[in-house]
């Protein structure tokens, strides 16, 4: 324990036994998914990323997965009910957790009220959203290049990538703006090495 941490438990200040709920942001590409592995395995938390929730629907070829496979190709979002709805599921499905990494949700401002709102509801909340920033050059560059091995349609289309920037832009980049109103919102670098950007969202979650 960090001296800060202890002198917060002296004075029963500690958020140790209060569930952390991290936001995860930015634009497709910006890493978030590479991240929220390392940090669920320094953190104990459970990483929730919607893309991937779908992506295992398609899979399975359920209604959900066929539903939301027709947004997905075009790079546009899937609705917010359908999302909201299996975002709920799986936080209901693991009620042990510590807390959460939400990766790729909440992408909407529809989506940040329902989150809050269903937190709220659980005696909880948002304890910080954490953006990371990518210039945009590096960002389309990093998605042609996993797309090469992802699999993933959706990265191997510029036209595509495009759109998903595009969407960030207009529909997503303001739920930054949401959370900044309540001092949630904070920003970290993107760029440099895995190590580099994980050590300042350490810092960052740390100062929690
Ligand atoms: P991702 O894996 O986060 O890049 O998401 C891949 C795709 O899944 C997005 O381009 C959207 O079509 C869909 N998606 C993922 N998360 C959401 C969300 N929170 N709201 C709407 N659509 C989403």
């Amino acid at each position: 324990m960090g001296l800060l941490a202890w002198i917060k438990q002296m004075l029963g200040i500690s958020n140790m036994n209060k569930k952390i709920n991290i936001i995860l942001f930015g634009p497709p590409g910006s890493g978030k998914g590479t991240q929220a592995a390392k940090l669920v395995e320094k953190y104990g938390l459970l990483h929730i990323s919607t893309g991937d929730l779908f992506r295992y629907e398609i899979g399975n070829k359920t209604p959900l997965g066929i539903e939301a496979q027709g947004y997905m190709s075009k790079g546009q979002l899937v609705p917010d009910s359908v999302t909201i709805g299996m975002l709920k599921n799986k936080v209901e499905a693991n009620p042990d957790a510590k807390g959460f990494i939400f990766d790729g949700f909440p992408r909407t401002i529809a989506q940040a009220d329902a989150l809050d709102e269903y937190l709220k509801s659980k005696e909880e909340g948002v304890s910080k959203l954490i953006a990371l920033d990518v210039e945009e050059k590096e960002i389309v560059s990093r998605l042609l290049k996993r797309g090469e091995t992802s699999g993933r349609a959706d990265d191997q289309d510029e036209n595509v990538i495009k759109n998903r920037i595009a969407v960030y832009k207009k529909e997503t980049a303001i739920v930054f703006d949401h959370y900044a109103k309540s001092n949630l919102s904070n920003t970290v670098h993107g760029m440099g090495t895995i190590e580099e950007i994980f050590n300042r969202l350490s810092d960052a979650i740390d100062a929690i």
